[in-house]
């Protein structure tokens, strides 16, 4: 499931990011949870950051709104989120999960030197052809193209 939302090509304008608010809300109470000060703050953060962050980069900025949460509540919650469907842990980030809000078609490109991941759109990417054999054999829910390599701002730095 996805949320169409406007897209804004310089960051998310206010009334976008409160109608993504809204479809998240609606998407909690469809699916039978609560909504919560604690799932909506996650949730904003996540949405609002283009860094895929991590649990614990969450907390940090989830904890000036929300002093009281654990990092254990925020792990969890963002758990909740992936399973929903409202977020989605970035392919290949190992053992510090990175999460993603961003629910629009695009790629990313994780640089293993910063590990920064970069989102990018390629259409061709978004629709790649399942083989046959596999198709047979097991159902098929997301299909993602993962690049890895260096980013422009390391290959830099090592000359
Ligand atoms: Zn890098
Ligand atoms: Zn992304």
């Amino acid at each position: 499931m996805r949320y169409t939302v406007a897209k804004s090509s310089e960051g998310e304008n206010r009334g976008a990011a409160k109608d993504k608010l809204d479809a998240f809300k609606e998407h909690c109470r469809r699916v039978g949870l609560k909504v919560t000060p604690q799932r909506i703050a996650v949730y904003e953060e996540l949405a609002g950051s283009k860094e895929h962050p991590s649990a614990e980069m969450v907390y940090r900025k989830v904890r000036k709104v929300l002093p009281n949460i654990s990092l254990d509540t925020v792990n969890r919650t963002l758990l909740t989120l992936n399973d929903m469907g409202a977020a989605f842990v970035v392919e290949g980030s190992g053992d510090a999960k990175r999460y993603d809000g961003n629910l629009e078609n695009h790629q990313h490109f994780k640089c293993v030197r910063c590990k920064k991941i970069i989102d990018f759109h390629y259409k061709p990417f978004d629709d790649i052809k399942v083989p046959s054999s596999i198709k047979k054999k097991f159902t098929v829910l997301r299909k993602t193209v993962y690049l890895e390599g260096i980013c422009d701002l390391c290959k830099k730095a090592s000359g």
